[in-house]
């Protein structure tokens, strides 16, 4: 029997699940992956993104040649290109792994349908988590809207092994492969022929091989130091593999077995602590992967009640500012210009900037979502709202209100000023002190072409709370 598996954010053959199981039940596994134009016309595509998936896709059309299997390209909405591929080929069953998004989910429920209307069989697992949304729940069967009790769960519960990689799979004959050509099926274009443009290098290179190499460099010897070391941008002491985690070009269970295999070698407390502290962090991706399936809401508003109604104050040049790196504050803007130019920006400098986006320049949290998106080639629906709704105090957080001094923080994590410099070389000259608190003199700023300030934490910061204090009285 001819089967049909179908990749989405699971790049990769190895460790994984649905792809497993497919060749499990026929020998004659072929894949598929559909550029989806409900997604790629979205205007919240960033190019980088869009490279890196390209990238890994022809990665895997390699991995797939390899083992003499195939990856086909439709250009095509899946809910009439995977059962027209299904039904040319004469496929018996379609197989895929479930997401938690709730676009994903209304596709995935019509593609269900139209293959069971073609009576071809559809079998479908968890595979982008360790633990699935049905798993971790609270004693009375609730889905947890609180990060620490979700961890004692999550981290309670025994992890699975990684599964069997894909070593061989039967070829299609002349006759399939025409097929599946009438079927629609195309070469894989570039980003660039479809219209994204992406040209500096990448933190993480594509494909399946560059993700492995990075999770085993990173458990021998970042991982070590972690807990601390994540917290200092100009360091890099975290793992970058978060596009990777994305689009699923390394599998969860090979990276939770890497910490296995990193806590058996360490030889001291500390170091288990420290990937103790990782795991926190792969933790911290699933809670807001539950959070979203459970609660879908969140990706189109505030959670809590208090800002929902938020009278946010949206001024255009203010937005513009941050998004260009000009708003005067430096560590501010040597952030936005990190993920302007690279397509990614370390975790403290996302909290930095979406609490002065929010708090500071009192804009709708949900711009600078988008921003993002628009910029991060490590982009997810599930991890960047959670991350924007913590930093704007508006999402599942027992913290009331959380506000960031952008000077203090640039103190405490980039104490030589090294960060900042690196991503505004005109400052470089600025005495460290100065660089750090923003206290540039204006001559100096004129001089460096760098701009004053656009706002002053200090006013902003009062008027933000006094708004939400008036917000809380009328909700
Ligand atoms: P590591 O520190 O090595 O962590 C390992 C992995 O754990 C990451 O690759 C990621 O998959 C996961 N992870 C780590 N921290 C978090 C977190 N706070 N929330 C969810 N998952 C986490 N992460 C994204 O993957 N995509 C996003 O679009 C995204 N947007 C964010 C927006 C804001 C405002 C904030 C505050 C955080 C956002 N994060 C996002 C989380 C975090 O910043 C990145 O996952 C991390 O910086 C990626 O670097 P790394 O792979 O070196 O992480």
């Amino acid at each position: 029997d001819l089967v049909l598996f179908w990749h989405r954010r699971d790049l990769r053959i190895s460790d994984n699940l649905g792809l497993a199981m497919a060749r499990q039940r026929s020998p004659k596994v072929v894949s598929v992956f559909c550029l989806d134009p409900n997604i790629l016309d979205r205007d919240d595509v960033a190019p980088a993104r869009v490279t890196y998936m390209i990238g890994s896709l022809r990665s895997l059309q390699d991995r797939y040649a390899q083992v003499g299997g195939q990856l086909f390209i439709l250009n095509a909405d899946p809910r009439q290109g995977v059962p027209q591929l299904a039904t040319a080929l004469g496929a018996k069953a379609v197989f895929f792994n479930w997401d938690v998004e709730p676009y994903a989910h209304e596709r995935d429920r019509a593609v269900i349908s139209a293959l069971n209307d073609a009576k071809i069989e559809v079998t479908t697992c968890w595979d982008q988590l360790l633990h699935s949304p049905e798993e971790i729940q609270s004693g009375s069967g609730a889905p947890y809207t609180v990060y620490s009790p979700f961890w004692k769960n999550w981290s309670s519960k025994s992890k699975a092994e990684p599964a069997p990689d894909l070593k061989t799979v039967e070829g299609l004959s002349d006759r399939e492969l025409a097929e599946a050509q009438s079927a629609g099926t195309i070469a894989l274009p570039t980003a660039k022929e479809l219209g994204f443009v992406w040209d500096n290098p990448l933190m993480l290179d594509p494909g399946e091989q560059a993700a492995q190499e990075r999770l085993d460099e990173f458990c021998s010897r970042a991982i070590a130091n972690y807990r601390d070391q994540r917290n200092y941008p100009a360091q890099l002491g975290t793992s970058l593999l978060s596009a990777a985690l994305k689009f699923g070009v390394i599998g969860v269970r090979t990276l939770w077995a890497a910490t296995v295999d990193a806590t058996k070698q360490s030889r001291s407390d500390e170091t288990k602590e420290n990937i103790r502290v990782w795991r926190q962090e792969i933790a911290w991706r699933e809670f807001y992967q539950h959070a979203l399936y459970f609660f879908p809401e969140l990706a189109e508003g505030a959670y809590r009640k208090v800002l929902k109604t938020f009278p946010w104050e949206n001024n255009e040049t203010y937005f513009q500012a941050w998004c260009d790196g000009k708003t005067g504050y430096p560590i501010v803007d040597a952030a936005m210009r990190q993920m302007n130019e690279t397509g990614w920006m370390h975790n403290r400098c996302r909290m930095i900037v979406a609490s002065f986006l929010t708090k500071d320049l009192v804009v709708d949290y949900r711009l600078g979502e988008k921003y993002f998106m628009q910029r991060l080639y490590d982009g997810d629906l599930s991890a960047n709202n959670g991350g924007w709704q913590w930093s704007t105090s508006s999402g599942m957080d027992p913290k009331p209100l959380r506000i960031f001094n952008p000077a203090s923080q640039a103190k405490k994590f980039d104490p030589d000023g090294e960060y900042i410099r690196e991503w505004l070389p005109e400052l470089r000259r600025v005495e460290t002190e100065h660089l750090i608190a923003g206290k540039i003199d204006d001559d100096e700023r004129d001089r460096a072409g760098y701009p004053k300030p656009i706002i002053d934490h200090v006013v902003q910061q009062r008027k933000f709370k006094e708004m939400y204090q008036q917000q809380k009285q009328i909700t």
